[in-house]
């Protein structure tokens, strides 16, 4: 089977990254998650009271995000350091939609996430995979689900990590991400004219990962 490149795009909270580390082990390609790219630098920015675009654009050549298995999983490092459970919060999730509106920081990081699909065998998830990265991929899914659905999801998430978020905040919360992805003036996100679309409001974990294998298994 000859490898092709998956790209996975959709709202915030959908389960696209479990959907797409799922679908990498099954495939046996690498994955890549480049929403915790975007934290990487928001994190960056956070930590280094940047707030205005052109000092955003400017710490640019000294930011290296890169990813490193630990632990038998995908973690994130901000200049070698594994940022991984620093980057999972509301407010690096907040920065990074906000820095991620900024043309030079995008082009920095499509840059090598297009760099990283070279050889295919790749699942990427994002918001402008499909439409920007990589608009040749061979199988691009559009993932979504309700808001009140994901902002649940967002909630339990929270909880777990032992957090005491407000409902009604991480609902909120989703629907200003949800406005800023899809207003943006730089790669919005959209569906691509040829993504499939999975709406995962009401499948389990199971039944939507066999939807996903079906598709796969066509290029077989
Ligand atoms: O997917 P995740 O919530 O980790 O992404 C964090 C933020 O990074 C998103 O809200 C989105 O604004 C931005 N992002 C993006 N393009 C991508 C991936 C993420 O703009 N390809």
């Amino acid at each position: 089977m000859n490898k092709i490149i998956v790209a996975i795009d959709g709202y915030s909270s959908c389960g696209k990254s479990t959907i797409a580390k799922e679908l990498a082990k099954y495939a046996g390609y690498i994955y890549v998650d480049t929403g915790a790219m975007y934290r990487a630098i928001g994190l960056y920015t956070l930590r280094n009271g940047l707030t205005d675009e052109a000092s955003i654009i400017q710490a640019l050549p000294q930011i290296q995000v890169g990813f490193i298995q630990a632990g038998g999983a995908q973690h994130v490092t901000l200049n070698g350091e594994d940022v991984e459970s620093q980057i999972r919060t509301l407010e690096v999730g907040n920065r990074a939609s906000q820095v991620s509106q900024i043309k030079e920081v995008r082009a920095f990081l499509v840059a090598q996430q297009q760099a990283m699909g070279k050889d295919k065998g790749i699942v990427m998830d994002g918001r402008d995979i499909g439409t920007v990265v990589f608009p040749k991929a061979e199988l691009k899914l559009f993932l979504t689900a309700s808001p009140e659905v994901r902002a649940q999801r967002r909630f339990d998430e929270l909880v777990e990590k032992g957090e005491k978020p407000d409902y009604n905040a991480v609902l909120a919360d989703v629907n200003d991400r949800d406005y800023r992805d899809t207003h943006r003036a730089e790669s919005p996100l959209r569906q691509a004219e040829d993504a499939i679309v999975v709406d995962n409001s009401h499948m389990t974990r199971e039944e939507q990962m066999q939807v996903i294998y079906d598709y796969f298994n066509r290029f077989k």
